[in-house]
């Protein structure tokens, strides 16, 4: 009896069963634009390797006008044939499935070719696209009927047609975006015959013994999005149409609500999949913020779903479903939903990775080999750049021994978890804690490492970290006055706050100031509240008017960039945290001096001339002005012995991150 039944249950497909219930969801993590099939080949066999059910590939274009950007990956020519055969061979080889997924990319497409089912230039791409007449949709309807047809010749077990997140299909089906008088658009059966015949045409491709995906969007999140009938309508006729299985999206990508971040609460819309379960009778996936066999395994036990989505999940740990079927799930590297590593990294034209496993998309060039000669390896700081270095190490033969002054590891991360809307955290240490204990590594905390102390080791890691920048205000030294770590620790902060410096951590501690001691990540109906969330069937779309909590304390954020604070926040995760605080009434203002603090407030002016001097009235003043770096160990020991290595804050704190750390020490563990 395994601790997760339903999740480790077989699927009957017909020509095929699936071994469990679990399928890798389609991410552009562009490792196709570098045209090395070798290295897409290894990332998706080993996490075939790793028991997955079934795999999708990120979207493949139909088309040149259907690609996310000029010139992007699809199956063209014999040559992307016998590419795409690299993949599925290998994987086959692995003893895994693989899905292609056809993406049309509609008027998202960052290109001047897009078309669309109207001209409605879309808020996330620059360029208008192109009107269909008659004719283009019928080549974008064959288009991506030979792109089904051609990843079968690959090798692929299936194709997911993508059919939510606003893209084209999802375009003809929405008044927002189909403003069309023709047989495409207008009524209901009008504009849902696009995807419908896209699908009809694509079974006939393929044959029957293929598997094909749909992915419906079951809840559109935008003005004028569709109705719930008219999403139970669809989903019945593209099962008529041949469908083998429908996966679920939530949310256009213009829509301005979180559907996948980590402040959005676990498994936030499996509800949604709910009322769609027997409304047809292929399986029906449910995806989105599902990221622990515990969770996967509840949400299938309540018959939420037939079958789970997980896609980042698998870039933190590819071993995940055989680790849970081993009775190992705690050793599962947790993904925290931050996308710092992965969707930013797309968004900015750079290889996917993860920020908790600096391997994923690297499978082939950070190899973890064993040492060709053991060393014994100090680490000086369990925060996550010496945690990571700890562990590469250790799994190549190193003895090694980590220390930390503090009594818990963590460093950092301890703060970030105090954070509401950043709860992953807690997991995240959790998994490095179990780690640790069941490796070799020899953990001495509550010791401040000493020169002395490490002079007998080989070699020498400091991951020590950062301690918080001085802004060198005047009066900083009064009582008003905390740092950001005395108020992440539950130090008492007035009603009104002044909050100095609006970075990552700034923002932080404003929300952690704004909620009122709880979080809604950890509440859903008052988060689906909060960002105006509400059941398909009583309002289009599953939009209505947000409805924040009223804030805990009156917050004002300020930097000296004369700038709008956050915009340096995440590339996929900045808007949220600055709608939340808009939403708390947060006043946030760039181009500040701060001139002196009392027991007033803050007293700032504008400019170089020091112009408009006012006060900040604040019971609170919040120091987060950054950090530097902490290295006084580094110079001792250059002199004492053993070879010196500084990873993480200690070497650079600007512009420091989880994400940073944990990859130069699994990078400089590597090569030890
Ligand atoms: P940060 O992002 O570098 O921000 C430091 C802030 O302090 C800036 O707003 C800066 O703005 C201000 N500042 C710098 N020198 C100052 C001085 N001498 N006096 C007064 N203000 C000064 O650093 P952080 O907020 O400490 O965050 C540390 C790292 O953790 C960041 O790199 C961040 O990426 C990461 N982090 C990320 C997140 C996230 O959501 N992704 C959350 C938390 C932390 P001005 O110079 O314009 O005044
Ligand atoms: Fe998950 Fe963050 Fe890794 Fe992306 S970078 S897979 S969101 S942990």
């Amino acid at each position: 009896m395994t601790s997760f039944p339903h999740l480790l249950a077989p699927l009957d497909l017909g020509h095929v069963t699936l071994p469990n219930r679990v399928l890798m969801g389609s991410m552009h993590t562009n490792l196709e634009e570098t045209k090395d099939w070798n290295r897409v080949a290894e990332f998706y066999a080993t996490r075939a390797r790793g028991g997955v059910a079934l795999m999708v590939t990120g979207g493949m274009a139909p088309n040149r006008e259907g690609g996310v950007f000029p010139g992007a990956a699809g199956l063209f020519t014999a040559d992307d044939i016998a590419n795409h055969r690299v993949v599925t061979d290998r994987v086959h080889n692995a003893g895994g499935r693989i899905a292609m997924q056809i993406l049309h990319a509609g008027r998202y497409a960052y290109s001047p070719e897009c078309v669309a089912p109207s001209a409605i230039k879309s808020p996330i791409s620059p360029f208008p696209p192109k009107e269909l007449d008659e004719a283009g949709i019928e080549k974008q309807i064959a288009d991506i009927a030979t792109a089904a047809a051609r990843a079968r010749e690959a090798g692929y077990d299936g194709v997911e047609v993508m059919g939510s997140e606003g893209y084209f299909l999802n375009e003809f089906l929405v008044a927002h975006t189909n403003k069309r008088t023709d047989r495409w658009g207008g009524s209901h059966e009008n504009r849902m015959r696009l995807p419908v015949e896209v699908m009809r045409r694509v079974r006939a491709a393929v044959g029957s013994d293929f598997i094909v995906i749909y992915r419906i969007s079951l809840m559109d999140l935008i003005p004028d999005g569709q109705s719930w009938p008219e999403v139970v309508t669809l989903a019945k006729a593209i099962e008529s149409a041949g469908a083998s299985i429908l996966n679920t999206g939530i949310g256009w990508h213009e829509a301005r609500i979180p559907t996948i971040a980590t402040s959005v609460p676990r498994r936030a819309f499996a509800w949604v999949t709910k009322k769609l379960m027997g409304e047809v009778t292929i399986p029906v996936i449910t995806s989105n913020r599902i990221n622990t066999p515990e969770v996967a395994e509840a949400v299938l036990a309540e018959g939420c779903a037939d079958m789970v989505s997980m896609a980042r999940p698998f870039l933190a740990d590819p071993d995940f479903v055989r680790k849970a079927a081993e009775g190992r799930a705690e050793q599962i590297a947790p993904c925290i939903a931050c996308n710092q590593a992965c969707l930013d990294h797309t968004f900015q034209g750079k290889i996917s990775s993860c920020l908790v496993n600096p391997r994923a998309c690297f499978e082939t060039e950070l190899v973890l080999e064993p040492a060709p000669v053991a060393k014994r390896v100090a680490v000086v700081g369990a925060g996550p750049a010496g945690l990571s270095a700890a562990l590469a190490l250790d799994s190549r033969g190193h003895t090694v021994t980590l220390f930390d002054r503090a009594d818990q590891i963590g460093g950092q991360l301890n703060l970030a978890r105090k954070v509401p809307g950043k709860e992953e955290f807690h997991g995240f240490v959790d998994w490095f804690r179990t780690m640790v204990g069941q490796s070799g590594i020899e953990l001495r905390l509550g010791i401040e490492a000493t020169a002395t102390m490490l002079g007998d080791f080989d070699e020498v890691v400091i991951a020590t970290g950062v301690r918080p920048r001085d802004p060198g205000i005047d009066g900083q030294d009064g009582p008003n006055v905390l740092s950001y770590i005395d108020v992440l620790r539950g130090a008492k902060v007035g009603p009104k706050v002044a909050i100095v410096g609006a970075g990552g951590i700034g923002f932080d501690v404003a929300e952690f100031l704004t909620q009122n001691g709880g979080s809604p990540t950890l509440d859903l109906p008052e988060w689906l509240a909060e960002w105006g969330v509400t059941d398909p069937e009583a309002a289009r779309g599953g939009l209505t008017e947000p409805k924040p909590e009223a804030p805990a304390r009156k917050v004002t954020l300020l930097q000296r960039k004369p700038e709008k604070p956050g915009r340096k926040l995440g590339k996929t995760t900045g808007w949220i945290h600055r709608a939340t605080l808009q939403a708390k009434g947060v006043t946030m203002i760039g181009g500040v001096n701060y001139e002196r603090i009392d027991a007033r407030g803050l007293h700032v002016s504008s400019g170089p001339d020091r112009a408009d001097p006012r006060l900040i009235e604040a019971d609170t003043i919040v120091l987060c002005a950054g950090q530097e770096s902490l290295r006084d160990l580094v110079d001792a020991l250059v002199t004492a012995g053993p070879v010196v290595h500084v990873i993480g804050g200690a070497d650079l704190a600007a512009e420091l991150d989880a994400k940073r750390a944990i990859d130069q020490g699994t990078r400089l563990a590597a090569v030890i």
